[in-house]
C-alpha cells in the first residue's frame, strides 16, 4: 500500500512535534513545516534524519507550496501561549487568518483533508461550565487575548465555509489546557511556572488568588483524540480535553508536593486582563462520536513532565 502524505504546520512546536512522532510511528511520510518563531528545532532533531520526514522553514502566512499529492493536513501553527500572543499579536492573527486561508486552499487542490487546531479560547471567559460544543462563548475582542480566541473564531469559520461551500474534508478540534515534554521552560503558562520555579527553589507565582480553575489534558491523550477525530468522518467541532478541574492554586500545590525537598513557596501576583474564570471541557461528543477519553491521570502525566524539565533544566 502507498504511504499516506501529511503536511503538518508548528511541527516544531510542543504539539506539533508529538504529532509528527505519532504520524511517523504510523507509517505515514510527514512533511513538517514550521517558521520557528516559536517553534524548536531541538523537538524535532530526532526526526530530521528520516526519510520520511521531510522539514520546511517556512511561513505559512505566505504562500504554501508542496509538490506532488497529498492527504492530509494538520494546522497547528501558532503562538499558543498568553505572553507570546501578546509579544506577536499581528503574527497570531495572521497564521490563524492568512495561514488558514493558504492551507484550506492547498487541501481543495489537492483533495486533501484538513485538521484545523482551534481551542477552548473561542468560548472566552465562559459564562457556561463545563463548555459544549453549542456553547458561543464570552469573548472579548479587542482585549489582550482577542488576537488569539478571534483568529480561531475566524479559522473555525472560515474552515466551515471551505467545508460547505468547496465541499473540502475539514475536522475542527478544540483544544484545551494541554501539558507534557517539550513544553518550554519559559512559555508563561502555568504547568512549566510552577515546575520550572519548584526545581529550581524560586517563588511559585500563582496569579490572582488561584481561584480560578483549568483542566489539564496530558499530551499522549491530546494527540490520540486527533488521531481519532482526524480519521472519522465528523466536520463539527470536538472538544478534546481532561474534564477533571482544578484550581490554579491547587495545580501549584500539587507541583510543589511533587517536587520533593524544593525551598519555593506559593506568592500571588496581578491576574492577567480577561484571564478566564474556569475552564472545562464537555467531552460527551468525543466519547460517543470518536470513542475518545483521557486515560492518563494528572499524577502519572505531571511525574512525566516534572521529569521532562528536572532534565531539561539540568542541561
Ligand atoms: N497562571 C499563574 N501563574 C503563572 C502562569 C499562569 O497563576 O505563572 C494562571 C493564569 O493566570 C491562568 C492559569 O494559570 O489563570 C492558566 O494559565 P496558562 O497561561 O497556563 O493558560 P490559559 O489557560 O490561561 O491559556
Amino acid at each position: 500500500m502507498e504511504q499516506k502524505k501529511i503536511l503538518i504546520t508548528g511541527v516544531a512546536g510542543f504539539l506539533g512535534s508529538h504529532l509528527a512522532d505519532r504520524f511517523i510511528k504510523e507509517g505515514y511520510i510527514v512533511y513538517g513545516m514550521d517558521n520557528l518563531i516559536t517553534g524548536d528545532m531541538a523537538n524535532i532533531a530526532h526526526l530530521m534524519p528520516l526519510k520520511d520526514f521531510i522539514f520546511y522553514h517556512h511561513d505559512v502566512s505566505k504562500y504554501v507550496h508542496i509538490p506532488g499529492d497529498l492527504d492530509y493536513i494538520l494546522h497547528f501553527a501558532s503562538p499558543a501561549s498568553p505572553i507570546d500572543y501578546l509579544k506577536m499579536p499581528i503574527q497570531t492573527m495572521k497564521v490563524g487568518s492568512l495561514g488558514t486561508l493558504h492551507l484550506l486552499g492547498l487541501a481543495k487542490a489537492k483533495k486533501a483533508r484538513m485538521l484545523i487546531a482551534s481551542t477552548s479560547e473561542v468560548y472566552g471567559d465562559p459564562l457556561v461550565n463545563p463548555q459544549p460544543e453549542e456553547y458561543w462563548g464570552n469573548v472579548n475582542p479587542i482585549g489582550p487575548r482577542g488576537v488569539y480566541d478571534e483568529a480561531k473564531r475566524f479559522m473555525e469559520a472560515l474552515t466551515m465555509a471551505y467545508h460547505t461551500f468547496h465541499k473540502v474534508e475539514t475536522r475542527i478540534v478544540r483544544i484545551f489546557n494541554t501539558y507534557g515534554p517539550r513544553m518550554r521552560v519559559n512559555d508563561g503558562r502555568a504547568l512549566p511556572a510552577f515546575f520550572s520555579q519548584a526545581i529550581e527553589n524560586k517563588d511559585i507565582t500563582v496569579f490572582g488568588d488561584g481561584n480560578q480553575t483549568r483542566s489539564f489534558c496530558y499530551v499522549d491523550d491530546l494527540v490520540e483524540g486527533i488521531y481519532m477525530l482526524l480519521h472519522s468522518d465528523y466536520a463539527y467541532p470536538v472538544n478534546i480535553g481532561n474534564p477533571e478541574e482544578i484550581t490554579i492554586l491547587q495545580a501549584a500545590e500539587e507541583v510543589l508536593d511533587m517536587v520533593k525537598g524544593t525551598k519555593s513557596k506559593i506568592i500571588h501576583k496581578g491576574l492577567p486582563q480577561d484571564d478566564p474564570k474556569v475552564r472545562r471541557p464537555n467531552i460527551t461528543k468525543a466519547k460517543e462520536i470518536l470513542g475518545w477519553e483521557p486515560k492518563f491521570s494528572r499524577s502519572e502525566g505531571f511525574k512525566i513532565t516534572y521529569e521532562y524539565f528536572l532534565k531539561t533544566l539540568k542541561k
